[in-house]
């Protein structure tokens, strides 16, 4: 098998097998960019190597050797010669790309010996000692598994001592003390010595890489991100250049497009006299891109024609890594970059006006879930006025967070565990702070750019980051931070604005977010694509306005429980529910017939010729009675009866398992009054606002919980009397249909019968997904998160519709449905209908319509074109 391929054989389309980098690199060669020549390990190399129990077969290690002697062919260099050496790095390339998860070893194939010739050779003794200085300290880091932190205490004690305040400070007596010096703490540590043959530093190196898969920040990264865990990485070996000659040297990263905002700009970030991963690591603060137009504007031109070339090229936004050595411009990497969701609607929109990219490119390139940062909310003008403001830093990733801080991942995660808001605040953050970051609302740090760690993975979880806030100094040992002279401990509460970067003490109060025109360019292009409506749940008029607003082109749940828990009217409802006879209930019932009449006028002003589809009241009585023996006995008083009676009837409701119990139509069955009262409230509330506004007025009457086509006849009958009597009596006509809810597996499966007597379906995939596994949605959350460490559920099916099985069971009865009425109104409107991958899944089962909660709309309008796509 082949594991290894030469930069020149591989192509972009190879990322499965070369990794994203490798098979980037390759293709950058091809299209005639400056790329040091290289190879790649593949990732079945990986998978293999992993699978035979961690070792390099010699097969393989040939092969390394024969595609290094072509790299010493190439650049007429030997690796290993001890005057003039070549020397390679060796790094990761994961098929989908892991900031900062794997690992990465620079200037490898120096040695006690061939440093001395590097240094005469290039007359630079400071640049060879500094790269064989490194070479030792990542080797160590990496591959011996030394933790960073003690190379660099080691770096910074000797800077302080000497009263450096650069590691470019550093003179060629010290990198060759400190050398020593990290060879014998490698020594002193692992028992080893560094080793001095290049070839087992390459294949030691190679193993680190391939073992580092596998390494518990890489996991932590896959299972957050959701990349499965069997892709492995490839590893790429390059031949090296220098940022760290001198000053006519450097290194950076640079998008060709802002990152946070979209502009049409090349951003990014240098250093000079540098290598590799100095910009990342945030150690020095970088100059902006531009700066090199000043400092060398001959390389500044040929970079930003490169990124304008890898644009044309890849159509997209890139993030490139480079390397300047002696006033050449060299390319590391590129990929797509990373941006927020608000730079990837600018991207998204310009892209397609400059003609680069189609409208239907457009719409793919957004990820649904995304979207709702957009919808998140910012700082209220009126409270940032009168805020504390602390400091400011970089804008490293929009949004507004406020939290108590906590100054490491764990206690971060703790504090979240146990329900505080919790802001993570760190000089600089690394991967082993990736817990602690998920688990926060939002992200400070002091230290480093736009590129730093913490940029860089906030935003790609679209969580709020203030980086690089100098004015700031952290103190994470004693867990404080100071800003002049005031002190912040443990838990004070802080505000971030990730969009201007400052940062406030205290709570800050937050509002609606608002949309951008090019947001609503995606929307309205989304809206030319797909093929299934979206509509809301909503039970409120202002929870209607806001789904209108975001584009709902109906209610599909109006859950009508929630509008009896108002403090007026549930002594109302309890009376109803208490009363011994139909006389008294009706009784009650009369006292909210007005109330519900208001809440659907209001809805359906809303909503004006838009459908309303309402459900008739699903849960179990009890659920409206009190629980505790001061609010028994108020109720007593209030409804005039003996608490000893209340009491009794409390007892009498309560159930074994209310989710399976006395609930939804057979309520109706039971008390056809309260089902009665509801009609007349809705046909009433559509005739009134037909002649009062109007208004076309759609209500579509829903029964819940049908088991079977009985149940619905009986009860669809007495709402078309009810519904019928009003209309003959009325100077107005209004449309108005009743069907049901498919939320038990039985109605599913006879759902041809139960068809033939509803006007449309909608599927409850709440209770249906609670029916088909036979676990109550109120107790599941006890064993679902083990469940999903154990991987027995790839997700929560509460969240994620299960396709294989509630699945079958959706296309089951739409199959029915519309073989008994072919044109039937059939639509969603559990959970799952606002997130993406389900919607893909009922976009391909043919229903008409998806319905979520309001802030979830615009996901669902994008997730909906996507799947017509
Ligand atoms: C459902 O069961 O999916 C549904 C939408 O109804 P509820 O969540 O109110 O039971
Ligand atoms: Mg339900």
């Amino acid at each position: 098998k082949k594991y290894v391929y030469s930069f020149e054989e591989g192509k972009k389309e190879m990322k499965s097998l070369l990794g994203g980098k490798g098979a980037n690199l390759a293709e950058m060669s091809k299209i005639g960019l400056p790329v040091p020549p290289g190879f790649t390990l593949t990732t079945e190399a990986c998978i293999h190597y992993i699978e035979i129990g961690e070792v390099l077969e010699d097969s393989l290690k040939e092969s390394i050797f024969e595609h290094l002697e072509d790299l010493e062919e190439k650049l007429d260099k030997k690796f290993g010669d001890l005057e003039d050496p070549l020397l390679v790095s060796v790094r990761s390339g994961a098929v989908i790309s892991m900031p900062g998860m794997m690992d990465t070893i620079l200037n490898l194939g120096l040695n006690d010996q061939s440093v001395k010739g590097l240094a005469k050779k290039t007359s630079n003794p400071r640049f060879a000692y500094d790269s064989y200085r490194r070479l030792i300290q990542m080797f160590g880091n990496v591959v011996l598994g030394i933790p960073g932190y003690e190379f660099d205490n080691y770096l910074e004690d000797k800077k302080d001592e000497k009263d450096y305040d650069n590691d470019t400070d550093l003179t060629v007596e010290d990198l060759k003390e400190i050398i020593q010096d990290f060879k014998d703490l490698i020594k002193n540590r692992k028992n080893v010595e560094f080793p001095q043959a290049p070839e087992k530093q390459l294949l030691m190196a190679v193993k680190a890489v391939f073992s580092s898969w596998n390494n518990a920040r890489a996991i932590s990264y896959r299972n957050h991100n959701d990349i499965p865990h069997d892709l492995g990485t490839a590893v790429n070996i390059q031949t090296m250049v220098f940022g760290n000659i001198g000053d006519n040297s450097g290194t950076g990263v640079a998008f060709t497009r802002n990152p946070a905002t979209g502009e049409n700009k090349v951003f990014g970030e240098f250093l000079l006299n540098a290598q590799g991963e100095d910009v990342v690591a945030g150690i020095r603060t970088p100059k902006d891109i531009e700066e090199l137009n000043n400092l060398m504007p001959e390389v500044y031109q040929e970079f930003i024609e490169v990124t304008e070339t890898l644009e044309d090229h890849y159509q997209d936004m890139q993030d490139i890594e480079f390397t300047i050595q002696e006033g050449e411009l060299y390319l590391l990497q590129t990929r797509t970059g990373k941006r927020t969701a608000d730079a990837a609607v600018n991207i998204a929109v310009d892209m397609e006006e400059e003609g680069l990219i189609d409208k239907e490119t457009a719409v793919m390139r957004i990820d649904p879930e995304d979207i709702s940062q957009l919808l998140h909310p910012n700082f209220k003008e009126e409270e940032l006025e009168k805020a504390d403001l602390l400091a400011t830093g970089l804008a490293a990733s929009p949004g507004a967070a406020t939290g108590k801080v906590y100054f490491n991942s764990e206690d971060a995660a703790q504090a979240a565990a146990d329900g505080e808001d919790v802001i993570l605040v760190r000089k600089e953050t690394s991967p082993e702070d990736i817990e602690g970051m998920v688990e926060s609302n939002g992200i400070l740090t002091s230290r480093g750019g736009m590129t730093s760690h913490a940029a860089v993975v906030a935003r790609g979880m679209g969580k709020c980051c203030v980086a690089g806030a100098g004015d700031i100094q952290v103190d994470e040992a004693s867990k404080k931070f100071f800003v002049d002279d005031r002190v912040f401990n443990e838990e004070d509460y802080i505000s971030l604005n990730g969009s201007t970067g400052e940062v406030y003490a205290g709570v800050v109060e937050t509002t609606d977010a608002h949309l951008t025109d090019n947001f609503k360019k995606i929307m309205n292009w989304s809206d030319e694509y797909r093929t299934m409506g979206v509509y809301t749940n909503a039970d409120t008029p202002n929870d209607a306005q806001v789904a209108v607003d975001f584009g709902a082109e109906g209610i599909g749940l109006c859950r009508t429980e929630h509008m009896f828990f108002d403090s007026e009217r549930i002594i109302s409802v309890r009376e109803m529910i208490v009363a011994d006879s139909k006389k008294k209930r009706k009784k009650a019932l009369d006292k909210l017939f007005p109330y519900q009449k208001d809440d659907f006028k209001g809805i359906f002003k809303v909503m004006q010729d838009k459908t309303v589809t309402v459900r008739l009241l699903d849960p179990p009585l009890h659920e409206f009675l009190p629980q505790n023996e001061r609010d028994i006995q108020k109720l007593a008083d209030q409804l005039r009866i003996p608490i000893t009676e209340l009491k009794r009837i409390i007892d009498e409701l309560e159930e074994m398992n209310p989710m399976l119990g006395h609930r939804g139509c057979r309520l109706g069955i039971s008390y056809p009054e309260i089902y009665k009262m509801q009609v007349k409230a809705i046909i009433s509330a559509a005739l009134e606002v037909k002649e009062e506004e109007g208004y076309e007025v759609k209500a579509d009457i829903m029964i819940p919980l049908v088991g079977s086509e009985k149940e619905l006849s009986i009860l669809r009958n007495d709402a078309i009397e009810i519904a019928d009597e009003l209309l003959e009596n009325a100077s107005v006509k209004i449309d108005y249909s009743v069907g049901t809810m498919i939320e038990i597996p039985r109605a599913a499966l006879t759902a041809d019968k139960i068809a033939a007597q509803a006007d449309f379906f909608s599927f409850g995939t709440n209770d249906l997904t609670q029916m088909t596994y036979g676990f109550s949605r109120d107790d599941a959350g006890k064993f679902i998160s083990q469940y999903l460490d154990q991987e027995i559920f790839a997700k929560d099916p509460f969240q994620v519709l299960d396709q294989e099985g509630v699945g079958q069971l959706v296309e089951k009865a739409t199959e029915l449905g519309r073989k008994e009425k072919p044109d039937f109104k059939i639509g969603i409107c559990g959970e799952h209908g606002g997130e993406p991958s389900s919607i893909e899944f009922f976009h391909k089962t043919n229903l008409n319509y998806v319905s979520c909660s309001p802030y979830r709309v615009p996901i669902a309008r994008l997730a909906a074109a996507q799947a017509a796509l």
